[in-house]
């Protein structure tokens, strides 16, 4: 079970699924565990529907206890990272078909206060500085991905509210909440070409040819350097792995030219209360230069009222 924050600054990264946590931001989760910073993965379901991706794991007795390999495999993974982890509790949804209803009870089926409330108890646990979780799409169209986002955000809101939730222990506003821009057209466009310029073989043409080229919807606010992190960042991958589906387009790819070409993972800053507790101010997502830290304007203020408080104790 978690325990309390411990103080310092905390992020908190909402997922859907396990795997989610090592496909989507997983290097700038490792790179601020090892600055110190407490790092929390918030899972929403259990990942029970998923498919097993991996042919050599395709097995009857693997499918049959996949509830539980997914667990150990969310273990290692964390271990990996560095970083602490939570359930919450919900039922995978599956990637129902078109016209298929979702499976009675999943998370994508629940009322969305029902939903959001044990994020919400946990936020006000944890009392994150910054949450990340997945734009209004999900990132991709699985409905446990958008009911995610939803969940997030009302999360995000509900729980610096004292009228909501009451039960669900003391207020906490965080203080940022970014969106991923993990997985972008322009990240492959970008190592396609690199790769190509260079004479290796891409695996992502076929994808890029199927892909409109359309201006992206959310502007990147916020790039994160973490190419060192980036063999973390794969081995927590390779820890899920019933989901590691060899060659699969986003894995296949020279590192040493990822590095090069694109050292960072990218975030959009969707709200932000820098101005200090109490009397936020919420501004625009994107102005100005682009961030090169999630913490950028919390650091200095999370110094102030450290100080402010150490004086008045
Ligand atoms: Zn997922």
């Amino acid at each position: 079970m978690f325990t309390k924050h411990s103080g310092g600054l905390r992020l908190l990264t909402v997922h859907a699924h396990p795997d989610d946590e090592s496909s989507k931001g997983a290097a700038t989760l490792a790179r601020y565990a090892a600055e110190g910073v407490e790092v929390l993965v918030a899972t929403c379901t259990g990942g029970e529907r998923g498919s097993v991706l991996n042919p050599a794991l395709d097995r009857p007795e693997v499918r049959a206890d996949l509830t539980r390999i997914r667990r150990e495999e969310m273990e290692a993974a964390r271990e990996v990272l560095g970083v602490r982890q939570q359930f919450l509790g919900f039922v995978d949804s599956g990637m129902p078909g078109p016209d298929e209803p979702l499976p009675e009870g999943c998370f994508a089926a629940q009322p969305l206060e029902v939903a959001a409330a044990p994020l919400v108890a946990l936020i006000r646990e944890f009392r994150p500085h910054v949450v990340i979780t997945y734009d209004e799409t999900g990132g991709y169209p699985h409905p446990d991905h958008v009911m995610t986002h939803k969940v997030a955000v009302e999360a995000f809101e509900a729980a610096a509210d004292p009228k909501r939730h009451p039960e669900a222990g003391e207020p906490w506003q965080a203080v940022k909440l970014y969106y991923h821009l993990a997985l972008s057209r322009a990240w492959f466009q970008t190592l396609h070409d690199a790769m190509t310029e260079r004479g290796v073989a891409s695996e992502m043409g076929e994808l890029l040819a199927g892909w409109p080229d359309t201006p992206p919807a959310l502007a990147t606010t916020t790039r994160i350097e973490c190419a060192e992190q980036f063999a973390v960042r794969d081995a927590a991958m390779l820890a899920h792995a019933t989901q590691v589906q060899p060659g699969v387009a986003f894995m296949a790819h020279p590192r040493d030219i990822e590095r090069e070409v694109w050292p960072t993972e990218d975030y959009h800053l969707a709200r932000s209360f820098v101005s200090g507790p109490g009397n936020p101010v919420p501004t625009a997502g994107a102005v100005g230069a682009v961030e090169n830290d999630l913490f950028a304007g919390v650091r200095a203020a999370e110094g102030a009222w450290a100080r402010c408080s150490n004086r008045a104790g």
